[in-house]
C-alpha cells in the first residue's frame, strides 16, 4: 500500500452534487472523505480530525474558501497540509487569490474526476518530500546552532594557519593529515574548483575578503559542499596582515535546494519535465525559431481512455503504464534521461514532457517540413501501440496526437501548445485519423463553442428551450401508448442546434442540471394540459444524463414537479444509458427503487451500445429496454438480426417491455414485428411534434404508413404480417 492510497481528504462544498461526485471519484481512486458543507464546518473538521489534504470551494455562503485557507494556514498543524481550491472555469483573479491566501494548487470546475485523483496524488507526494525537507531543515540548523562553525586565522606574512577542529572535520580530516599552510586546503578541494578557490585566497594574501561556495572531497571519496567566509582581521598586534575565516558544510541545503527543484519542474511519476518547463522551454525555442527563421513544431500525445486502464487495472498498473510510455516517447525522440539539474545550474533542455494525466508534449525545435512532423507523430504513435507487459497480461494501448508548427500556424509560443491541443481535440472527436495538424477552421471550431456555451447558459435562463413529442406506437394495435419527449433549441441566429452537440456541451459545464429540471417541468406541465387525451397506461418517457441521475436532488426534485403541476408519477418513465446505470451498481439500485416505489417507470436508453449485461440488469429495477436506432438501421441489409434478436429475447425473459427506436421502414418494422418486438418508435410512423399535435393524434390516432393495414385486431404475427403488400 503506498504512503497515499488511504489518505484522508476533507471535501468542501456547498454544493451537494459536486460533493457526491468528489467522494464518489476520490473514494474510487482509493482515498478516505470527509464532507463539509460549509466553512465553519470545515474548520471544526479540520481541527477534530486534521485531513491529509483539503478540497476547498471558493465560492461558499457564509465563509468563503478563501477565508477558510487563510485560518486553516493560521493553525499550527495547517500550515503545511495541501490545499487544492476549487475556482470557476478560466477564472484568473479567483487562482491569484487562491495562491495569495496559501492554497497549494486549484483545480477549475468543472471537474475531471480523473485529472483530480492524479493531482491529488501528485500534491500529496510534494506535500511528503516537503514535510522531510522541513524536517531535515530543523535539525541541521539545531546542529549548527550546537557545534560552532569551522573557523581559522591566518598570518599571511608567516604562512601560519590556525584552524578549528571543527573545520578540520568539514573535511572529514584529522588535523595531522591537512597538511600545513594556506594552500594545504586547496589539496581537498574538488578538482573542477580548484581554481576558483585558488584565485580567491590570492585575493586573500592581499587583504581582499571573499564568500565563495565550493565542494571539497572526503578521503572516502564522497563530495559535500561548504561555503566560505573570508575577511581581514584584527591586526593590531602588529603581526602584520591576519585574515579569519569562517565555513559551514551546506551539503544538505543545496541537496534539499535541487530536490525542490525536481519538484517544481519534474514529473515525479515519470521522470520527464513537467508542464510548465514544457512551456518554459518552448519559450527559448520559439525565440530561436523566430531568430533564425527556422520552425519549431509542438506535438500534443493522449493516450486512449486511459481512464479505462486505471479502472479496470487500478492506479498503480495505470502509473506503471505511464512511465513505461514515458520511457518510450523520450527513447523515440533521442532525449537523454532527465538529468538532474545541477545545483544552480542552467536547466538543460529536452524533447519530451508530461502534460497532464495521460499526456505528454513532444518539442521538436527543428523541422524542415510539416511532413517531417508528421512522420514523427506516425513513429511516435508505433511506440505507444507497441504492447506492454504488466504481471499477468499484455496490454496494447492507442494514442492521438495533436500537432502545430510554428511559425505557420502561430507565432506565438503559448498559442502553439493550444493549437497542437485544439488539434488533439479534433483528432479525439473525430474517431479518424489519429494525427490531426491544426488549422485555422478548428479555431473558429473552438471559439464557436466556447461562445455557445454562454448562449446555451442564456437560453436556458430565458426558458428558451422547447420540448417536443415523438409517439411510440404498438404496431400490434395501431396505439400511441408512449411518446418521447425531445428537447430543442431554436437558436435565433444559428438556427436549431443539434440536441446532441449541445446536451454534449451541457454535460460537460455541468448546465445540464439546470437544463434537466427545465424539460421536466415543461413536460409536467403539458401532461397535465393532455390529460384528457391520455389513454389509461400511456407514459411520456424523459431522457436523463449521467450529471442528472447522480443529483442528489433528483428525487425531490422529481416529486416537487410533479406534485406541482398535480401530475401522477405514473404518466412518467425515465430513459438511462447503460453505461450510466453501470458507473454505480449500489447507488444505482438504491435510486431506481425509490422511483419504482413512486410509481415512475425507467427505461435502459441505446441498449446494446454499452456493457448489456445480463447480471446488472437482473439487480436493477427497469422496466424497458430501447434497441438502440444503430441495430435498427443494419436491419435492412440483414445484418443486426442476431442482435435484436438476443435483446428481444433477454427482454421477454426478464418480463421487460422492448422498444426498438429509429425505425424508418416497413421491412424494419416487418422484421422486428416478427421477432416480438411491437413496441415502435421512429420516422415510419412519426417525426417528434408539439404537445399540440400530440394530442391531436391521441385524438385521432396515428396515420399508418401507406402498404401497411392498420390497426390490428391482435398480436398475432401470423395475421399481423399478412397484412403488409411486400416492401
Ligand atoms: P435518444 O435518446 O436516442 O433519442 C432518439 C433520437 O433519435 C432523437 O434525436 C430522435 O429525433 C431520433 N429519431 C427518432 N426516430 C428516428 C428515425 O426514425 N430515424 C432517425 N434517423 N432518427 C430518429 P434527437 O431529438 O436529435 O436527440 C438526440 C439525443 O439527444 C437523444 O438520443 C438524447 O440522447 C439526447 N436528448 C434529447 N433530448 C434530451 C433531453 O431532454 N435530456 C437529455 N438528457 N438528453 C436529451
Ligand atoms: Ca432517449
Ligand atoms: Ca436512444
Amino acid at each position: 500500500m503506498t504512503a497515499t492510497e488511504s489518505a484522508r481528504i476533507l471535501v468542501v462544498d456547498d454544493d451537494p452534487l459536486t460533493r457526491l461526485m468528489a467522494s464518489e471519484a476520490l473514494r474510487e481512486g482509493g482515498f478516505v472523505t470527509l464532507e463539509a458543507q460549509d466553512g465553519a464546518q470545515a474548520l471544526g473538521m479540520f481541527d477534530a480530525a486534521v485531513p491529509d489534504l483539503v478540497l476547498l470551494d471558493v465560492m461558499m455562503p457564509g465563509l468563503s474558501g478563501f477565508e477558510v485557507c487563510e485560518q486553516i494556514r493560521a493553525r499550527p498543524n495547517g500550515a503545511l497540509v495541501p490545499i487544492i481550491m476549487l475556482t470557476g472555469l478560466d477564472d484568473g483573479d479567483s487562482v491569484q487569490r487562491a495562491f495569495d491566501v496559501g492554497a497549494t494548487d486549484f483545480i477549475s470546475k468543472p471537474i475531471n474526476w480523473t485529472l483530480l485523483r492524479f493531482r491529488i496524488r501528485y500534491v500529496l507526494r510534494s506535500a511528503q518530500v516537503m514535510k522531510e525537507l522541513t524536517r531535515n531543515k530543523e535539525s541541521l540548523s539545531n546542529a549548527q546552532r550546537i557545534a560552532r562553525l569551522g573557523s581559522w586565522e591566518w598570518l599571511v606574512g608567516d604562512d601560519r594557519v590556525q584552524r578549528s577542529d571543527q573545520y578540520y572535520r568539514l573535511f572529514g580530516q584529522p588535523a595531522s593529515a591537512f597538511g600545513a599552510g594556506m594552500e594545504a586546503v586547496l589539496d581537498h578541494v574538488y578538482l573542477p574548483d580548484r581554481p576558483l578557490v585558488a584565485a580567491a585566497l590570492e585575493g586573500a594574501r592581499r587583504g581582499v575578503g571573499f564568500q565563495l561556495t565550493y565542494r571539497v572531497v572526503w578521503p572516502d571519496g564522497s563530495v559535500r559542499t561548504v561555503v566560505e567566509t573570508v575577511e581581514p582581521g584584527d591586526s593590531s598586534e602588529g603581526a602584520g596582515l591576519v585574515m579569519e575565516g569562517s565555513a559551514q558544510d551546506i551539503t544538505d541545503q543545496v541537496d534539499a535546494q535541487r530536490r525542490i527543484r525536481q519538484l517544481a519542474y519534474y514529473d515525479h511519476l515519470t521522470g520527464l519535465p513537467n508542464r510548465e518547463f514544457f512551456r518554459e522551454n518552448l519559450l527559448g525555442a520559439a525565440v530561436r525559431c523566430l531568430r533564425n527563421d527556422s520552425r519549431c513544431a509542438v506535438m500534443v500525445v493522449d493516450i486512449d481512455r486511459f481512464a479505462r486502464i486505471n479502472d479496470s487495472l487500478g492506479p498503480e498498473r495505470g502509473d506503471q503504464v505511464l512511465q513505461v510510455i514515458g520511457h518510450r516517447l523520450r527513447e523515440c525522440m533521442g532525449d537523454r534521461a532527465p538529468a538532474e539539474p545541477a545545483g544552480g545550474g542552467a536547466l538543460p533542455s529536452f524533447k519530451v514532457a508530461r502534460l497532464a494525466a495521460d499526456e505528454f508534449g513532444i518539442l521538436m525545435p527543428d523541422v524542415g517540413h510539416l511532413d517531417e512532423a508528421v512522420a514523427v507523430a506516425h513513429r511516435l504513435l508505433g511506440v505507444v501501440r507497441a504492447p506492454i507487459h504488466v504481471p499477468g497480461q499484455d496490454i496494447t494501448l492507442s494514442a492521438r496526437i495533436g500537432l502545430a508548427v510554428m511559425p505557420d500556424h502561430t507565432g506565438d509560443a503559448d498559442a502553439l501548445l493550444k493549437a497542437a491541443e485544439t488539434a488533439l481535440n479534433r483528432a479525439k472527436r473525430t474517431n479518424g485519423e489519429p494525427v490531426a495538424l491544426f488549422s485555422e477552421e478548428m479555431k473558429v471550431a473552438a471559439f464557436l463553442r466556447f461562445t455557445l456555451e454562454g448562449e446555451l447558459r442564456r437560453a436556458i435562463g430565458d426558458h428558451e428551450l422547447r420540448v417536443v413529442y415523438q409517439p411510440i406506437v404498438d404496431a400490434a394495435t395501431g396505439m400511441i401508448v408512449k411518446a418521447e419527449a425531445l428537447v430543442r433549441w431554436p437558436h435565433m441566429g444559428r438556427g436549431p442546434v443539434p440536441p446532441p452537440e449541445f446536451i454534449s456541451l451541457a454535460e460537460e459545464t455541468g448546465m445540464i442540471v439546470p437544463l434537466s429540471r427545465e424539460v421536466f417541468e415543461r413536460v409536467c406541465a403539458d401532461i397535465a394540459e393532455l390529460e384528457a387525451d391520455m389513454p389509461p397506461g400511456f407514459r411520456i418517457s424523459v431522457n436523463l444524463s449521467g450529471v442528472n441521475f447522480m443529483d442528489a436532488q433528483l428525487i425531490p426534485t422529481v416529486r416537487a414537479e410533479l406534485a406541482k403541476a398535480g401530475v401522477p408519477a405514473s404518466r412518467i418513465e425515465f430513459e438511462l444509458t447503460e453505461t450510466v446505470l453501470m458507473r454505480d451498481l449500489d447507488y444505482a439500485t438504491g435510486i431506481l427503487a425509490q422511483l419504482r416505489e413512486m410509481g415512475v417507470r425507467v427505461a435502459v436508453d441505446d441498449f446494446g451500445t454499452g456493457y448489456s449485461s445480463l447480471a446488472y440488469l437482473r439487480r436493477l429495477a427497469v422496466d424497458t429496454l430501447k434497441i438502440d436506432r444503430s441495430f435498427v438501421s443494419e436491419l435492412d441489409d440483414g445484418q443486426g438480426i442476431a442482435i435484436v434478436e438476443a435483446v428481444i429475447g433477454l427482454a421477454h425473459s426478464l418480463g421487460l417491455e422492448v422498444v426498438a427506436e429509429g425505425v424508418e421502414t416497413i421491412s424494419q418494422l416487418a422484421a422486428l414485428h416478427q421477432r416480438g418486438c411491437h413496441l415502435i418508435q421512429g420516422y415510419l410512423f412519426a417525426r417528434p411534434m408539439s404537445a399540440k399535435m400530440l394530442s391531436q393524434a391521441l385524438q385521432s390516432g396515428i396515420r399508418m404508413p401507406p402498404g401497411l393495414s392498420l390497426p390490428m385486431v391482435g398480436k398475432d404475427e401470423g395475421m399481423f404480417l399478412g397484412s403488409f403488400s411486400s416492401p
